[in-house]
């Protein structure tokens, strides 16, 4: 007989972590059971979010996990320089596999791949069934033919350097440097006086990345600023999606009746690619629901993601003339005209809870791309994109 549990949550990653961390906190009469392919949780990230991302409630639990905070981030772009006045936070891989972990003897179990997933159990990669009364699929970022995305890529690294930085918040884009493969932005996090996260990232079409070249791009960046790194402490990188249109319908029905969350179900801020607070907010949806049998989770996620995905139509929209409509060496220009607008709309767009008043304000204004371009961009063709067709 295969061992039984209720829910079996497929990747220990960040979205399927948070629900079991939720269902622990909230009904641990569940049987829960994590399965993950590495050797310990959460792999190797820095996840930030934006404090207005988050309820003051969803903040609360989120607490525990958080390890660094600012009161406010500043931009970067040629032709204009702001301080924001929102708060900043992240989350570390290590930080949010302790927490997952503490106290709960078994509810993670490590070097377990999962070849094959029904709605009601798995199979291990050796061949070990796993029965459940559900099973949630969060193992990241997957290919389908369904979504049409973009590409925000880059490399990490954690510097320690060799005398004080000076800097005195997150530079969450830098973009004052050479633009290449799309629109190009450095990110910089100072987690001590001496000790910083620089990222070099690109929006760009395609998911190529040669880290040894972003690499030598760090290495300029930080020696520009007038740094010197006395040591790199460790490195992460990332490929992820930012959705240009798509068929949300059908990547659900490829998904044959299992549930999903994260990235695995399309649960990620479509220009930022953030999918943390989307990820807090599943776990409170899930930890709520009265029935956790295999189709009402499917039901419950299936149709929360759609939901999502209409309502964030316009970010798809913005991402289309950020990709599609200017030249690549000028994407930067839509960024740099977006921060002219009030601080509180620019929050509610990082939260992705825009009002009609605030997609009337973000559109206005002279547009930094060609006109007839970025009007090609805006229409999806109905049989790819049925929710973007114009
Ligand atoms: C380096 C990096 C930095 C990021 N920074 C941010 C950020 O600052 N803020 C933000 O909101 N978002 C950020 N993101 C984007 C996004 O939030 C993350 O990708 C996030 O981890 C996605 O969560 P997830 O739960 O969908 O998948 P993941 O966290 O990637 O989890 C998937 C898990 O499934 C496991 N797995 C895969 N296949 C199997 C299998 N067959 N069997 C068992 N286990 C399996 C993997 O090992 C992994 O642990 C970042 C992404 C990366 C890569």
């Amino acid at each position: 007989m295969p061992e039984r549990f209720d829910l079996v949550l497929v990747g220990g990653g960040l979205a399927n972590g948070l629900i079991a961390h939720r269902l622990a906190v909230l009904r641990p009469d569940i049987g829960v059971l994590v399965l993950e392919a590495e050797a310990a949780p959460g792999g190797n990230h820095t996840w930030s979010f934006h404090a207005g991302d988050l309820s003051e409630a969803e903040a609360a639990w989120l607490a525990p996990f958080v390890v660094h905070r600012w009161p406010a981030y500043d931009v970067r772009f040629p032709r204009r320089l702001r301080r924001l006045g929102t708060g900043y936070a992240s989350v570390t891989s290590e930080r949010f596999a302790e927490v997952l972990q503490a106290g709960r003897p078994g509810l993670v179990r490590c070097g377990m791949r999962v070849a094959e997933l029904r709605p009601d159990g798995v199979t291990l990669s050796d061949g070990t069934q796993i029965a459940a009364a559900a099973v949630i699929d969060g193992r990241g970022p997957r290919p389908s033919a369904r979504l049409s995305i973009g590409y925000q890529k880059f490399l990490g690294r954690e510097l320690r350097l060799s005398a004080a930085h000076g800097l005195s918040a997150p530079v969450v884009m830098d973009a004052t440097v050479a633009q290449d493969d799309g629109y190009r932005f450095v990110y910089t996090l100072p987690f001590d006086e001496r000790r910083l996260l620089v990222e070099d990232t690109y929006y760009a079409d395609g998911p190529g990345l040669d880290g040894a070249d972003l690499a030598l791009r760090i290495a300029a960046y930080v020696a520009e600023r007038g740094w010197a790194a006395a040591e790199v402490l460790r490195e992460e990188e990332g490929i992820l999606p930012i959705a240009l249109g798509g068929d949300i319908e059908g990547f659900w029905a490829d998904r044959a009746g299992v549930a999903a969350s994260g990235l695995s179900a399309a649960l990620f801020h479509p220009t930022t690619g953030y999918s943390l607070p989307d990820a807090v907010r599943l776990a409170d949806l899930v930890a709520g629901l009265p029935d956790l049998s295999a189709p009402a989770l499917f039901a419950a996620t299936r149709d929360h993601s759609i939901r999502l995905w209409r309502e964030r139509r316009f970010f798809r929209l913005l991402n289309r003339m950020l990709f599609l409509a200017g030249a690549s060496e000028r994407r930067y220009e839509i960024l740099q005209h977006f921060h002219r607008l009030p601080e509180d709309l620019i929050a509610r767009f990082y939260a992705a809870r825009l009002s009609l008043g605030d997609k009337a304000r973000i559109l206005a204004g002279k547009p930094p791309v060609p006109v007839g371009r970025a009007l090609r961009a805006l229409a999806f063709p109905r049989s790819l994109s049925p929710e973007d067709a114009a």
